[in-house]
């Protein structure tokens, strides 16, 4: 049997991540794992089970009971989030849960149980896998590595204004986005478990001056490229 391929693109916040692994995946009909809804998904069931965001044995007993699912349907782009079935994918876009999903995501224990579940869910077959460990970490095997990246102030601008199409009465300014991306950045790049790094091998791309289909063609590119060396 063919060995399945997995595609991981890692990155900061803002960095295109999502847009792109979405639209990758479905141009070479893969499966899709955003592994930050994961975190995300977890972090809102804690809240709403009154845990504290730093009990970590409580949070690993939590994502043991608990049924995260995401579907990505190609024809809308979009990609639902099922927490025990029902769905929270605008729930866990907002800011403060954006917040706290990075403090929940910085605990060594929840971690381990995330990479066992997210190497489960990546055996559906081919696979495109976003996040900021999964080439150095979770799939350090992966046959083909990203990591995109672009400047703070533009990664800022773009979850600005993807804030306000989610949420049209959101009052945050573009200022308050560009700190806690600013803070999110450090706490994701400072951890001291699996940090967010450039994995050996990855092919970084900055995406600052690049519109979405440009960065398309470049990975495109390059996956073809290996794709064929390795036949
Ligand atoms: O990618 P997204 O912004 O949805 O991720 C939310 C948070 O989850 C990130 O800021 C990061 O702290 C955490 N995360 C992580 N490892 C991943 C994916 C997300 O630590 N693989």
């Amino acid at each position: 049997m063919k060995k399945p391929i997995i595609i991981t693109i890692d990155g900061p916040a803002g960095a295109g991540k999502s847009t792109i692994a979405k639209l990758l995946a479905d141009k070479l009909s893969f499966h899709y794992l955003d592994t930050g809804a994961l975190y995300r998904a977890i972090t809102l069931k804690t809240l709403r089970e009154n845990i504290l965001l730093s009990n970590e044995q409580a949070i690993i007993r939590l994502l043991s009971q608990s049924s995260i699912e995401i579907k990505y349907s190609p024809s809308s782009k979009s990609a639902r989030i099922l927490l025990d079935g029902d769905d929270v994918s605008n729930d866990v876009r907002a800011a403060k849960l954006t917040d706290y999903a990075s403090q929940v995501s910085a605990l060594g224990a929840v971690r381990r149980e995330m990479v066992k579940l997210q190497r489960r869910l990546a055996r559906a077959g081919d696979i495109v896998c976003e996040g900021r460990d999964m080439g150095s970490v979770v799939f350090p095997r992966a046959q083909i590595k990203f990591y995109l990246d672009a400047s703070l102030e533009n990664r800022s601008k773009r979850r600005y204004k993807e804030n306000k199409s989610l949420f049209p009465n959101s009052r945050l300014s573009y200022k308050q986005i560009l700190k806690e991306i600013k803070q999110r950045d450090y706490r994701d790049t400072h951890r001291k478990v699996a940090p967010l790094i450039k994995p050996t091998n990855a092919f970084y791309i900055d995406t600052t001056n690049l519109s979405i289909p440009e960065v398309l063609k470049k990975l495109i590119g390059i996956i073809n490229n290996r794709l064929r060396s390795k036949k």
